[in-house]
């Protein structure tokens, strides 16, 4: 652009805008990009179904309705996806929806009996908590799947 054209007010008006305009489209972007508008502009979905963890194309939420392919915002959420110790369960995912058409978990739970449980791997052997299924990183034991039952006035 041409500083000359700041010379002449109507020039200078449509310069502006247009600045303003690129300004805006950039800050629309690294938002998006960020994922902070989404995270921000929408409260979390839940969805509640049945866990099927092996799947060939990963984990999916079968409804009622339809089968909703699931994605996480962690690696060790989606781990824990695929561990076929939850494959079949009742669970509820709260997350949001990708525009490729994968729902991004957060949060996951197990249900029994319309109670939620959250879901951990511990080892009994070294007393800690694992983040995600498989041996335990100090001892190499497996680590055993416990769910810890949500109340009501916690979550
Ligand atoms: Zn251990």
């Amino acid at each position: 652009m041409k500083s000359q054209t700041t010379k002449r007010s109507g020039c200078a008006f449509r310069t502006l805008g247009r600045r303003l305009g690129f300004g805006l489209a950039l800050v629309l972007a690294s938002l998006l990009a960020s994922g902070l508008w989404a995270g921000q502009a929408k409260p979390l979905a839940a969805l509640e179904g049945e866990l099927l963890a092996t799947g060939t194309k990963g984990p999916v939420l079968k409804m009622h309705d339809k089968d909703q392919p699931l994605s996480a915002v962690t690696q060790y959420l989606f781990h824990t996806l695929q561990d076929k110790r939850l494959d079949g369960r009742e669970v509820r995912v709260e997350g949001t929806r990708k525009p490729g058409g994968t729902f991004e978990v957060q949060w996951l739970y197990t249900i029994h009996q319309g109670k939620l449980f959250r879901v951990r791997y511990f080892c009994k052997v070294c007393n800690i908590v694992a983040l995600e299924p498989g041996p335990c990183i100090c001892c190499q034991q497996p680590t055993e799947l416990q769910e810890i039952r949500v109340e009501e006035s916690s979550k």
